[in-house]
């Protein structure tokens, strides 16, 4: 019999976690340098539109990377497909932020590294900077089912320290696949990724891709079925980075890592899940998320390629 995650106990797995050591925290900004080591949250949402939560589900964060299903999903939408020739969908075997593009087209590699959120956060509707980030801002909170805050401090860092992102928008620039300024595009993508969410929230935002493009709270229908899909498929390739193989294997569900550890879970059909606890490791995964992603995965059944 599949397992019911209404019954599933997130705090007994967060307990069991807890005392996993491993990691290092990010330190490319002061704000994200300052996390808390501790924090260790675990939420998950059902298409019936159940939130479960541990403890620590309602402490914010800033989404970081953890955003880019969310900002494909409204560049697929708002150029009604564009997008896909636009940006490539194949996995790099390389970090976030390796400053390549795709040999011979020069392109971004993928929606899922740093090139390709770039690339997706200027094809969303908006004559200008502000416009795309009133855009991103109303489309993200159509995934949440509310309104969410940005951090200006960690906006205005990463859009001031983010080195290798402006010297990604200027390569694409160079190579005609960057229509909007290098520095417009790093504000945008440096804003969307300075979102605040939790765990819980971050987990209905996957749950509405797991749901094909429906939010289960609201009921609202926020990305035709297509694009969710889409969206989930290029999170099981790319989703991890130079990890998203091994993590394939061992977890099974598509997924999108960040460098303030969080993780946002999509399985189609069952759940949206998300998980948060800083300390990274090489990959820039959260060591705790992968962990308590593996349980959930064995726990509730969840692996795309286990036959049953
Ligand atoms: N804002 C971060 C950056 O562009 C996001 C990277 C991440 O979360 N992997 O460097």
């Amino acid at each position: 019999m599949t397992p019911d995650p209404h019954r599933y106990d997130l705090d007994a797995l967060r307990i069991r976690l807890i005392d996993e050591r491993e990691g290092e925290v990010d330190d490319s900004i002061p704000q994200l340098a300052d996390a808390d080591p501790e924090l260790f949250a675990i939420a998950l949402v059902t298409p019936d539109g159940t939130v479960r939560s541990s403890a620590d589900a309602d402490v914010e964060i800033s989404i970081q990377s953890a955003v880019k299903p969310f900002l494909f999903a409204l560049a697929l939408l708002d150029t009604e497909g564009e997008a896909l020739d636009r940006v490539g969908i194949e996995p790099t075997g390389e970090s976030f932020d390796a400053v390549k593009l795709e040999s011979g087209t020069g392109r971004p590699p993928n929606p899922m590294v740093n090139a390709g959120a770039l690339l997706t956060a200027s094809l969303v509707r908006g004559a200008d900077p502000a416009a795309r980030d009133a855009r991103i801002a109303a489309g993200l909170a159509a995934f949440a089912g509310r309104d969410l805050a940005v951090d200006e401090g960690v906006a205005h860092d990463e859009h001031l320290l983010g080195d290798r992102n402006h010297a990604l928008a200027h390569l694409m620039r160079a190579e005609g696949t960057m229509r909007v300024s290098a520095d417009d595009a790093v504000a945008v993508y440096a804003r969307a990724c300075a979102t605040v969410v939790d765990a819980e929230t971050l987990a209905v935002m996957g749950a509405t891709l797991a749901c094909g493009g429906v939010n289960p709270r609201t009921g609202e229908r926020v990305v035709p079925a297509q694009v969710a899909r889409d969206v989930v498929s290029v999170m099981a390739t790319c989703g991890v980075y130079d990890g998203s193989g091994r993590w394939m294997r061992a977890v099974g569900v598509p997924a999108k890592s960040s460098v303030s550890g969080a993780i946002v879970l999509a399985a189609p059909g069952r759940l949206g899940a998300a998980v948060v606890s800083p300390p990274l490791d090489a990959q820039g995964t959260s060591v705790r998320g992968r962990l308590a992603s593996e349980a959930l995965s064995d726990d509730l059944h969840l692996h795309s390629f286990a036959a049953r």
